[in-house]
């Protein structure tokens, strides 16, 4: 293929890019792949706006999202908090302690801190769960949100709820768990707020969507993936 070609077939694929969701075409001044979708935050070339699942909930979800995370075309946390609707996501590392505190607790709500119990960290001793909880959960690879919690003490003193036979993921395809027991920051979301809620609140759609999420970016992955491999 000649070069001009090449720049041909690049500009055709860049005119078939269309906006993906309504959220997209606000963001899209340029029409260029690059853009970013104003709503789930991700290049308009791979917006998720259209899997979006909502998805009925009584727990208030709050995500500390490390910042490489966000940077993620694998993360699933976009997906979650577009579905759920109390679901906020705050970006970062490190948190003052008024900030963190300011961030963890509402009025009227037990805290649970969705992580094992690990001798690095042992739980304290939790009290019944007691509905309406606020539920924080850290997406981070393992190491760092070990590394977050061991750096927060407000986190590390929370009442912990861990999962404690997760399902298996459907992260694999896409993400190398080093553990069985590692899955997706969506997927120990759901299956925590489906044991506090019970069977009134139904995953399932929003576990599909999440499944055909990572098959996109399965699917992606495959071309460059697929030279140098034996
Ligand atoms: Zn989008």
């Amino acid at each position: 293929m000649t070069g001009n070609a090449a720049f041909s077939q690049q500009a055709a694929t860049r005119r078939r890019v269309v906006p993906a969701c309504d959220h997209c075409r606000v963001n899209t001044a340029l029409n260029s792949p690059r853009a970013v979708c104003a709503r789930c935050l991700r290049p308009q070339s791979t917006c998720l706006c259209a899997l979006v699942q909502p998805t009925a909930h009584r727990t208030e979800v709050l995500v500390l999202q490390h910042p490489q995370e966000q940077r993620q075309a694998k993360n699933s946390v976009a997906l979650l908090r577009l579905s759920l609707a109390r679901c906020d996501v705050v970006v970062g590392e490190r948190f003052a302690p008024a900030q963190l505190q300011a961030l963890l607790h509402r009025p009227g709500r037990d805290t649970r801190l969705l992580y094992p119990d690990v001798p690095a960290a042992p739980a304290a001793p939790a009290p019944a769960v007691a509905e309406p909880l606020r539920l924080v959960v850290i997406d981070a690879t393992w190491r760092k949100s070990l590394r977050m919690l061991l750096e927060h003490p407000a986190l590390a003193a929370l009442p912990r709820l861990s999962l404690d036979a997760p399902e298996p993921t459907r992260y694999r395809a896409i993400r190398a768990a080093r553990r069985s027991d590692q899955v997706s920051t969506l997927e120990a979301t759901v299956q925590a707020l489906s044991r506090l809620e019970g069977p009134s609140f139904d995953a399932a759609p929003l576990l599909d969507a999440f499944g055909r999420f990572v098959a996109g970016v399965a699917a992606r992955q495959r071309p460059k993936e697929g030279t140098g491999q034996a």
